[in-house]
């Protein structure tokens, strides 16, 4: 198998648009030649400097200044590690050492990862815990707006939601879109009910949720999270390791929906493009009540994960990535709108290039579509327990590329429908 940008192609020759970036890792496009060259480069300097041991390398230090110039301003200090997932069991850490409060709370469909600490804030499938119980407790699980589902909002009346993505320069405002309220009432509720904000940590959050759908929620949602965190002296921890590094046509998720800050960032996949790289972000802070050593691993801030990344902000920088991805967003979203005249869409969402498409079908009809995607030469995956299909090209991905995906779903739709 072979790949180079958008294209993948298989070891039988089959040439695939691949729509999925490896799950939203590829951000810069499948092999880069700035990332490929900085591995390379680096690898004829030291491979392993163990971040414990030896003086900080120059691709870390390098790194450190570049996410400088990109963080939410309040968010100064960093840790690296391997995975999205070892990222957020150390964000759980700092939370529960920083606040001295045992409880965390995330977010229904939330996906974090699948080690124990991210599993037990897991909730977007049961595939993902089922007979690896019992999980660490200290867990509840708040509402996550699923506006099309909203039975709040559809006992009161309704609202239109038939080809919803309300993404500016697309369909309505995002702005006119309004909460029925009632994610913020079960989560006021759950404060009172299950974990009092004395011994509750942090909440969690994806700002736009990944594995779970690709839902964005409402205007002021985030904002009112960071309010009640604020009000009851609890952290407001972003899972950005799907919605980070210029997938949705800012650096970060959040910064398509809200100003608000989190107190702690997660960050991981599109960081370096393919190469095993993760970390964490956090105020300046949120680090004084651990001593040095109480966190670590012998791979974490590796000198290649580091330079990979360094690769890919450059990339992403020099190449207008963000833009693009903003712009090529608009136009996937207005294709996408003309095929929900042909077929049963019932919603059309998401930010920048982190779209997803929601089919009205049975059981199932997610997995055809992304079948005979998949024989149109388009790889494409699902999300979520309804029948959503996720869009998350990479970032470099030309107007042209864009056509003829929208032209090769056409086809697969044709006779999945
Ligand atoms: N958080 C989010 C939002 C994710 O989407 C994922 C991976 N899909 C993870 C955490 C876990 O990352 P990893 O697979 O690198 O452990």
């Amino acid at each position: 198998m072979q790949a180079s940008g958008c294209w993948v192609t298989t070891g039988s020759g089959n040439r695939l648009l691949d729509l999925t970036s490896g799950i939203g890792v590829t951000s810069t496009g499948h092999s880069h030649p700035k990332v490929v060259e900085a591995i390379h480069a680096q690898s004829k300097k030291i491979i392993f400097a163990q971040q414990n041991i030896l003086p900080a390398t120059e691709a870390s230090i390098k790194l450190i200044q570049m996410l400088k110039t990109i963080m939410p301003t309040n968010l100064t200090r960093y840790f690296f590690c391997n995975s999205g997932s070892e990222a957020v069991d150390n964000a759980i850490k700092v939370a529960r050492s920083y606040t001295g409060k045992p409880n965390i709370i995330s977010m229904h469909g939330g996906y974090h990862g699948r080690t124990y600490g991210a599993m037990s804030i897991t909730t977007s499938k049961t595939v993902y815990r089922q007979t690896f119980g019992p999980w660490p407790s200290g867990v509840s699980v708040a509402k996550y707006p699923y506006c099309l589902h909203c039975k709040t909002r559809k006992a009161a009346g309704g609202m239109d939601f038939s080809i919803s993505p309300r993404v500016p320069g697309v369909g309505k405002p995002y702005e006119e879109r309004q909460c029925c309220g009632y994610p913020i009432e079960d989560l006021e509720n759950l404060l009172q009910t299950q974990s009092h904000p004395s011994e509750t940590a942090a909440i969690i959050i994806e700002p736009i949720l990944g594995e779970g759908g690709f839902l964005v929620p409402p205007p002021g949602y985030l904002d009112a999270l960071r309010s009640i965190c604020d009000r009851n002296n609890m952290l407001l921890i972003f899972d950005e390791v799907q919605s980070g590094v210029g997938r949705t046509g800012e650096w970060w998720g959040h910064q398509a929906i809200t100003s608000v800050q989190p107190d702690i960032m997660v960050f991981a996949k599109g960081i370096a493009s393919g190469f095993p790289f993760a970390g964490l972000a956090t105020r300046d802070d949120m680090f004084s009540k651990m001593t040095a050593g109480m966190m670590g691993g012998t791979y974490g801030g590796s000198a290649l994960g580091c330079a990979a990344a360094v690769g890919t902000l450059e990339a992403i920088k020099e190449e207008g990535m963000i833009p693009n991805a903003k712009e090529r967003g608009v136009q996937l979203m207005n294709g996408l709108m003309k095929l929900a005249s042909k077929y049963p869409i019932a919603e059309i969402r998401g930010r920048g290039l982190m779209i997803a498409v929601e089919f009205d079908g049975p059981p199932n009809t997610a997995n055809k579509v992304v079948q005979e995607a998949f024989d149109e030469g388009l790889i494409l995956i699902t999300a979520g327990i309804n029948q959503t299909v996720r869009i998350l090209p990479p970032l470099c991905i030309t107007q042209e590329e864009i056509d003829i995906a929208i032209d090769a779903l056409d086809r697969a739709l044709a006779r999945v429908f």
